[in-house]
């Protein structure tokens, strides 16, 4: 599995590196979205959302330590915790079944759940926002549990892949 995803990341490297453009626009709205909700910007949590967005693909937490040490020694719990808030102001989303996190493809936008398309081929994730509202009231309205969180993973063949007959 770590495998695939080192691969993946590659590729998507080739593919899709974020301007520089790009990234400051990120970073500003990322800012911008943690003040308003009252949480601390650091150089940390800078630096795993520049990460994530360079990779374009999911990346495993300790994976990325490797980044953070070019510029100065981080623990696993900085980097945790930095993911963690990331993945709180949706700016990244973690994959539980890869054990990855992956930057959000629609930095824009507020908090959401994100309704993630795992290519199990090639490993891409391509990402479209979910509505989150009408998820948790069918959850509530069938069960009577309260939902705090929704991760939705779909698996199966991208585009390209099956463009390629690589199904
Ligand atoms: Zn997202
Ligand atoms: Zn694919």
């Amino acid at each position: 599995m770590a495998r695939g995803v080192a691969q993946a990341s590659q590729r998507a490297n080739r593919d899709a590196v974020p301007s520089q453009t790009t990234f400051e626009e990120a970073v500003r709205n990322a800012k911008a979205r943690f003040k308003s909700a009252g949480i601390r910007w650091t150089s940390t949590r800078e630096r795993a959302l520049q990460l994530l967005l360079t990779a374009g693909a999911p990346v495993k937490a300790y994976d990325l330590l490797a980044g953070f040490n070019a510029d100065g020694p981080a623990t696993p719990p900085t980097v945790y915790r930095s993911l963690d808030a990331l993945v709180e102001m949706s700016l990244a989303h973690r994959i539980p079944s890869l054990n990855a996190y992956v930057a959000c493809q629609h930095q824009g936008s507020g908090r959401h759940t994100a309704m993630l398309l795992i290519c199990e081929l090639c490993r891409k994730v391509d990402e479209i926002v979910a509505p989150t509202q009408t998820i948790l009231q069918t959850v509530r309205a069938n069960s009577g549990f309260r939902a705090a969180a929704v991760v939705l993973e779909v698996h199966g063949c991208c585009e390209l892949c099956q463009r390629a007959g690589r199904e």
